[in-house]
């Protein structure tokens, strides 16, 4: 029977790890499967649990890094050890509903779908000003790069082999997953569930986090910025010179010296602006460059009860 691989990145996730072991073991229980625990520096007992699960169950595996390196690592090191014919994706907080996960296999296994992925519906609990940027991120990013998100899309996933060693092919070190999926191809069905809360603990992301998740998003994706602060540069250079052309024929023709200070000012600061601007979309293509040029690893394990495939 094949291998279901189950990958769920886990920080401070003590009192969920166990729930969560509970309920996909109800539901897969006609299922050949392994949970790989991905322990992303927790600083509470999330590692002390997984361990005691893994100890009185020999399908529960873990990873544990040497510090918090972020929920993309977390991903990325699951799907490095998983041996599985099929990986999934779960959060575990319960917020990825497992009930989901027989349906998922069967449009795998019948279907010849090579991913099957869920897409929240609904974002009830959530905040409105939380749903409204999330939103307008989605439209956003797809305008401006190659690829198309989904709406709502989750990392909630079952991947088959094949998928998962394309993702892996991808080792560039500022991962946004949600894009690398979505890169890679292949064809996907979507499956739909309504937002539910999590089980215990408190999400980790705030809002703020959530902003600059979605700017390494569209930095990862595209290099439009790039071409607009370009293309705003050159127009206003464009219009400066023009202005110039006019303020030194109409100085030959009226010598007039004093007036237009104000102009001056204002064209003076719209430049400058849009000069910073320039160089900061710059500095951020810059800085990924230089973080890939680094090459450095993703993550760092400091103990495991797997061997790496
Ligand atoms: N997570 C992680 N590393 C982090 C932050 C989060 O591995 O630095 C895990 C977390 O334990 C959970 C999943 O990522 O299993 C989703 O996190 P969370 O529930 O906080 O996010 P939300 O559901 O609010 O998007
Ligand atoms: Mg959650």
């Amino acid at each position: 029977m094949s291998l279901l691989s189950i990958v769920v990145p886990c920080y401070n996730e003590d009192e969920s790890v166990g729930i969560f072991l509970e309920e996909i073991r109800k539901t897969l229980k006609d299922y050949n499967f392994e949970v790989i625990y991905v322990n992303d520096g927790s600083s509470d007992d999330t590692l002390k649990h997984i361990k005691e699960l893994a100890s009185e169950n020999s399908n529960v595996k873990y990873i544990s890094f040497s510090r918090n390196f972020g929920k993309e690592s977390a991903i990325y090191a699951g799907l490095t050890y998983a041996s599985g014919d099929f990986v999934g994706l779960m959060d575990a907080d319960l917020q990825h509903p497992p009930k989901l996960l027989p349906e998922m296999m069967e449009s795998i296994l019948n279907e010849g779908y090579d991913v099957v992925a869920a897409r929240r519906v609904s974002r009830k609990g959530e905040p409105k000003i939380k749903s409204f940027f999330s939103q307008l991120f989605y439209k956003v990013f797809n305008k401006i790069s190659d690829i198309d998100l989904v709406q709502g899309a989750t990392d909630y996933r079952i991947m088959t082999r094949q998928v998962v060693d394309a993702v892996l092919e991808l080792p560039e070190y500022n991962r946004f997953s949600k894009g690398l999926f979505q890169w890679v191809g292949f064809d996907t069905k979507w499956i739909e569930y309504e937002n539910i809360e999590r089980v215990a603990g408190e999400s980790t992301w705030s809002f703020w986090s959530l902003i600059k998740y979605s700017i390494e998003g569209l930095v990862a994706f595209t290099t439009l910025p790039l071409s607009v602060s370009t293309f705003l540069g050159t127009i206003f250079s464009i219009i400066a010179f023009v202005y110039m052309l006019f303020v030194i024929i109409r100085y030959l023709i009226y010598s007039e010296a004093v007036p237009g200070y104000p102009t001056i000012m204002c064209s003076l600061l719209l430049l400058g602006g849009i000069q910073l601007l320039s160089i900061g979309v710059l500095g951020k293509y810059l800085e990924k460059t230089y973080f890939e040029a680094k090459d450095r690893p993703i993550f760092i394990v400091k103990e495991s009860n797997m061997d790496e495939e």
